[in-house]
């Protein structure tokens, strides 16, 4: 049992009666499908039409646009239930899309895309990362340029969340000349969209069941009204301006991912015996699980001061850097720790544990890449 924390401020009855509703929901219908969804390699869309409709989707949206015009530790405490079941991270991603045009977007683009998100009829991702670069996001080379009433895309984006299953899609591209000021998002329904091609779906280490894809966009048309906020370079301002709420929503998962793989490494030990005895009686194991422990309640504390500021709108974006590397390397470090108690177990993925391993390993790769947080920190020290 890990030892209980304080309810935090942002934590009340309404929020833990929210979350109940959401486990047994992904209890019941999610976690049972997952050995099927990992083997086929993706969720298949219509799963989030019944989770919209329960509010789960994007519960921080305002009621006009279908939303419960609820705080982001709503969506924030259904990431820590997906992630506790091994959901993967396709309706953070969602989230995050979704924030760019409830946040970037002009009246009408809301109006247009926002209730189909909430819904679950549209499921989004976000294409900013090119096979030629990935931390450095102003050497991006797709191109929109315009004609006429029209933007023309070409180019293409490596490893897309979402790009197989979804049907909107947040793209990054350069309108003007090199550097962060040329490029800007635009957002496209693929469905039938001429000169949209979606790669084949990525062999990945873990994360089996979300779609990862390279998509190829060639002479691809889309109306001048989708450009995000309807004016041309502001792509890196709107991307920055939502990453302390996006690595909030890769910390969540950390901290729900690292206190289940301590609960199930107890249980597990305390029923495996070796030299008569079981593993729970070596001072080792012992060791190891009040470490992993410690750091889970470090970790749960850290998180929980940063929803609070997130919320009151005083997250800034050092501490979000720093939640970042260090709840997603701890995550790794923790998961193998964990792993390890299992024995040859562990490294069956049809114990829960391997697969928490594999899942983490990206973690401290996407989102911004944990070597690039820190050098954002160190930029802020040295200033
Ligand atoms: C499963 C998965 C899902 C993804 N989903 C999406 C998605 O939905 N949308 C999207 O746009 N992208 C997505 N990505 C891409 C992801 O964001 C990038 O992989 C990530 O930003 C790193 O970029 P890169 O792979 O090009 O690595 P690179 O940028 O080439 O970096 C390689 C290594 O060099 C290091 N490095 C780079 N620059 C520096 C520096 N200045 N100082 C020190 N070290 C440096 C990096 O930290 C890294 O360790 C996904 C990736 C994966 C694996």
């Amino acid at each position: 049992m890990l030892p209980q924390l304080h309810r935090h401020p942002w934590m009340d009855d309404d929020i833990e009666t929210f979350r109940s509703s959401v486990r047994r929901y992904v209890e019941h219908e999610l976690a049972p499908h997952l050995d099927a969804w990992r083997r086929q390699g993706f969720i298949p869309r219509d799963v989030w039409r019944p989770f919209g409709e329960l509010g789960a989707l994007l519960p921080e949206l305002d009621v006009e646009y279908g939303g419960s015009g609820a705080s982001l530790a709503y969506q924030l405490v259904v990431q820590d239930e997906l992630a506790r079941a091994e959901v993967p991270a396709t309706t953070a991603v969602h989230s995050i899309a979704s924030h760019y045009i409830a946040d970037c977007g002009t009246p009408e683009q809301k109006r247009r895309w926002l209730p189909r998100l909430v819904s679950g009829e549209m499921l989004v991702g976000i294409a900013l990362t090119e096979p030629g670069c990935g931390s450095d996001l102003k050497a991006i080379r797709t191109r929109a340029r315009r004609d006429g009433d029209e933007y023309v895309i070409d180019g293409s984006k490596m490893f897309i969340t979402n790009g197989y299953t979804g049907n909107l899609l947040v793209v990054a591209a350069r309108t003007g000349d090199s550097g962060s000021r040329g490029v800007s998002l635009l957002v496209l329904e693929t469905e039938n969209l001429p000169g949209f091609t979606v790669g084949r779906r990525l062999e990945k280490l873990g994360q089996h069941a979300s779609d990862t894809v390279e998509l190829f966009f060639d002479s691809v048309r889309v109306p001048v009204g989708n450009l995000l906020g309807g004016q041309e370079g502001l792509g890196f301002v709107q991307a920055m301006s939502q990453l302390p709420y996006e690595r909030m929503l890769l910390c969540m998962p950390a901290v729900a991912v690292v206190e289940r793989a301590v609960e199930l490494t107890v249980e597990y030990t305390k029923s495996r015996k070796a030299f008569g005895q079981s593993l729970a009686d070596f001072q080792n194991t012992r060791f190891k699980l009040a470490e992993c422990a410690t750091i889970a309640h470090v970790m749960r504390t850290f998180v929980n001061d940063c929803i609070q500021r997130l919320i009151d709108g005083k997250l800034d974006a050092e501490a979000a850097y720093m939640a970042k590397w260090w709840c997603t390397e701890h995550q790794c470090r923790i998961t193998d720790e964990c792993l390890q108690l299992f024995g040859g177990y562990g490294y069956m993925t049809e114990y829960p544990i391997a697969r928490m391993y594999a899942d983490s390993r990206v973690q401290k790769i996407y989102g911004g890449a944990n070597e690039i947080m820190k050098d954002l920190i160190a930029r802020k020290l040295f200033e």
